[in-house]
């Protein structure tokens, strides 16, 4: 499945692992259902069904997944308003394998020009002293998204804050090319695609039902109609939800469970047990977040050792 986006005139398709400069991360700043196989379970999709009861992993097996999931389940049981989502990146375990934007495509079924997560390349240093690194990126759910106001001047109500910190789209409001074109502009990290109704298949005539498969974006029941082509979300702004339907159903996002490096947590900010926090504390000093200066106030943290890459975010 191709991942690259395509954000009209403005912005050009970005190849995945292509080799970036720094100045170009930082302009493309942010920017896939899979079903995830959790302790020998058969794939779960979608969120309608109750959380599913988990098998223990044995001994001595990797059982971060497990424990992000029972942080999720605690944190459920509280009113939505004390829960404080936020994902931690830690890049130095990201290998650029980009398995967590393929496993966000199929998650959400996205079409082609549309690509929640991204996993650029940057670059530092000078010839022949230079380093690359993958940086993982997608919609930061800023605190103070500017997205919100620019869109919802435009398209009232059609971009709202959630009170768990979710950066929320409702796509039967957030419609046209307009306000898209200002959330777009307005966002830092570029982290906003617009669903111009393409499908992978159009062009040929092998169709392929996968790509009009239900998806469950802000845990609502979505199908992308090849007929009837104005329908949401065709025709509006997408971004990622920090999997928020999963969430619900007590299963971490679906770029967490993919992720073959555990670079990627996520978690309750509100609770002292829960797994992001213990990372967050073990790395205090390496930790900083995106375009931090702008004010957003991102909810997603990176954890890295390297003094100039830290240096790059933040200019
Ligand atoms: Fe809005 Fe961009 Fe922040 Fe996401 S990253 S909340 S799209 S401003
Ligand atoms: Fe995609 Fe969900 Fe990860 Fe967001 S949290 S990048 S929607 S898989």
């Amino acid at each position: 499945m191709r991942t690259e986006r395509t954000d009209g005139a403005r912005s050009k398709a970005s190849p995945a692992g292509a080799k970036l400069s720094r100045r170009k991360l930082l302009e493309l700043g942010a920017a896939a259902g899979s079903a995830v196989l959790v302790g020998g379970r058969r794939p779960v999709r979608g969120v309608a069904a109750a959380a599913p009861v988990l098998d223990p992993l044995p001994p001595g097996r990797d059982t971060e997944i497990l424990r992000m999931q029972a942080d999720i389940r605690r944190a459920l049981q509280k009113p939505v308003e004390q829960r404080n989502w936020i994902m931690v990146i830690d890049g130095r375990k990201c290998v650029g394998c980009q398995a967590c934007v393929v496993a966000c495509a199929a998650e959400n079924v996205l079409p082609p020009g549309v690509s929640y997560r991204s996993v650029p390349e940057i670059e530092y240093g000078t010839y022949p002293n230079v380093r690359r690194y993958p940086m993982p990126t997608q919609c930061m759910q800023c605190d103070k998204p500017p997205c919100l106001e620019a869109a919802n001047a435009i398209a009232p109500g059609s971009i709202t804050k959630r009170p768990d910190g979710i950066v929320a789209i409702d796509y039967t409001k957030f419609r046209g090319r307009a306000a898209f074109d200002a959330a777009f502009k307005a966002c830092p990290y570029r982290a906003l695609y617009y669903d111009d109704g393409r499908f992978y298949t159009q062009p040929t005539p092998a169709f392929q039902p996968y790509e009009e498969a239900v998806s469950h974006d802000y845990g609502r029941r979505w199908v992308r109609d090849r007929v009837r082509r104005g329908e949401p979300p065709i025709g509006g702004g997408r971004k990622c939800h920090f999997c928020l339907h999963r969430l619900n159903a007590g299963l971490v996002p679906a770029c967490v469970s993919t992720c073959i490096g555990r670079a990627i947590y996520f978690g309750d900010k509100n609770d002292p047990q829960s797994l992001v926090n213990e990372v967050l504390e073990k790395h205090a000093g390496k930790v900083l977040r995106i375009r931090e200066n702008r004010g957003t106030e991102p909810r997603v943290y990176y954890i890295c050792d390297d003094v100039q890459l830290s240096t790059s975010v933040h200019t």
